[in-house]
């Protein structure tokens, strides 16, 4: 067992075995369930809480507010976010304190049916981490390869010249304005690769969204933790947005082009400028792909931009459950059904089709899940799944979901039955590169798995 001291020391248990948390109930974790981290791999301290470990002669998960022999020393839980291309199994094994520590920081849970008092967490993918064969582990598995997103690949010397020569040849064009600083301050890497001239590139063009994410990367959390990346703050017109792909598409080696890639709003709500964009870069280039992330409230959009000429869609949820997805996404003017819909207007036009699941150990590992949507994959509406690790306080997140009657299974094991049940449904945690024989490659893990 791992925790972390109040001046950031990370140290190991005396005695007590590391634990975790499946979403449900704390669980010793087995090793096999367990990765090294990569090197120097940021490990987090969280704040306003004790790490919960077990104790193997007792067999109970003991709360752990101090440690023998470390006078004066508060622990606290510890905790990573997965690095690229690897899907968290466990939350971290923590109990979260009442929120009036004196030692809380000035963020605040600011909604009255909140946590009074205790700060809200950043928006990362909280996972358990122990010691074990030497290193630091993590309850994590890869989900994906990263020959196109190893950081190394990225945040080299030469980007600000590469960005002052791209802006050369459109210089007032507000896009790239915005991948400017989506760029070089954000440190984006869609964003770098349009000036880096190559493979998938980012196009921020939506300042509006109509859900209320509890894990919008765009807005600040409603518990007041701020988020790194700012929403656009203007709407750009078609043929601004499509001067952009269409050059994109030119020149880039496996080109493609996404909206809605993570940090803007909803791009479908923007329907005219989308649209005209597409067609604007479909009058000259026919190669490389135009991709839609969307959230999937606007069918009658997605069959207009399909007709303009996007080649493929993701669409974003969190659970095929109506509570569940209501309750994170709070949709202001759309259903679940509307996600259903969009996915067979895609279906019917041809497009690749995605979704982008945001995984919540204990929720999206149940039974009832597995076949919502395996049925999706049966009715032709599913290509590809995205493990995308849900980013969210979670202390916050379990208070605002409703009940779960279901035991889980493990997301690994989630991921192992879907793809024996559908062998050539594809996972992975990027959108697939443009080549498309790649799409039906089975990422290493799923290789390991056999
Ligand atoms: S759908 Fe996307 S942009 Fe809209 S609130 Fe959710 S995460 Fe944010
Ligand atoms: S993903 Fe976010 S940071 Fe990247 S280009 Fe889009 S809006 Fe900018």
């Amino acid at each position: 067992m791992l925790f972390s001291t109040d001046d950031g020391q990370l140290l190991e248990h005396p005695h007590l075995r590391m634990a975790a948390h499946n979403g449900q109930d704390f669980v010793v974790p087995a090793v096999e369930e367990m990765t090294a981290l990569p090197p120097k791999w940021e490990i987090m301290q969280l704040p306003d809480t004790f790490p919960v470990g077990f104790d193997p002669v007792t067999g109970s998960f003991e709360v752990v507010d101090s440690v023998p022999g470390l006078r004066g020393v508060r622990p606290r839980a510890a905790a990573i976010h997965p690095p690229p291309g690897h899907v968290r199994q466990y939350l971290p094994a923590a109990d979260y304190l009442p929120f009036t520590a004196p030692e809380t920081a000035p963020l605040r849970i600011v909604d009255e049916g909140g946590m009074p008092g205790r700060s809200g967490l950043p928006l990362w993918a909280y996972t358990a981490v122990g010691w074990a064969r030497g290193s630091v582990m993590a309850a994590m598995f890869q989900g994906d390869e990263l020959s196109r997103w190893h950081p190394s690949l990225f945040y080299k010397d030469e980007l600000p010249t590469r960005v002052d020569a791209r802006l050369r040849e459109d210089p007032d064009n507000p896009v790239l304005l915005q991948l400017r600083e989506c760029a070089v301050d954000y440190k984006c890497c869609c964003a770098q690769n349009i000036f880096y001239g190559r493979w998938e590139g980012a196009i921020p063009m939506a300042p509006a969204c109509n859900a209320a994410c509890l894990g919008c990367l765009s807005k600040d959390a409603e518990w007041d933790a701020p988020t790194p990346q700012k929403r656009l703050k203007f709407s750009p017109q078609g043929e601004e947005i499509g001067r952009v792909i269409a050059f994109h598409l030119k020149h880039a080696p496996e080109g493609m082009c996404s909206f809605g890639q993570g940090c803007e709003g909803e791009p479908t709500l923007s329907s005219d400028a989308l649209v005209d964009s597409v067609a604007f870069a479909r009058r000259t280039q026919t190669r490389g792909i135009i991709h839609l992330n969307t959230n999937g409230s606007r069918p009658e959009v997605v069959g207009r931009a399909a007709a303009a000429g996007i080649n493929s869609i993701r669409v974003s949820v969190n659970s095929f459950d109506e509570p569940v997805f209501e309750a994170y996404y709070r949709p202001r003017d759309y259903k679940l059904a509307d996600l259903y819909e969009t996915l067979r207007v895609a279906r019917d036009a041809g497009l690749y089709k995605c979704i982008n699941l945001l995984l919540w150990p204990g929720w999206t590992d149940t039974r009832s899940e597995l076949e919502r949507v395996s049925r999706l994959v049966s009715d032709g509406l599913l290509e590809m799944i995205q493990l995308r690790n849900l980013c969210v306080d979670p202390a916050y997140y379990e208070k605002i979901l409703p009940k779960q009657r279901e035991r889980p299974m493990g997301l690994r094991t989630f991921v192992e039955e879907l793809h024996r049940r559908h062998p050539a449904l594809r996972f992975g945690t990027f959108n697939p590169r443009l080549a498309a024989e790649w799409f039906k490659e089975t990422p290493p893990w799923v290789a390991d798995a056999r």
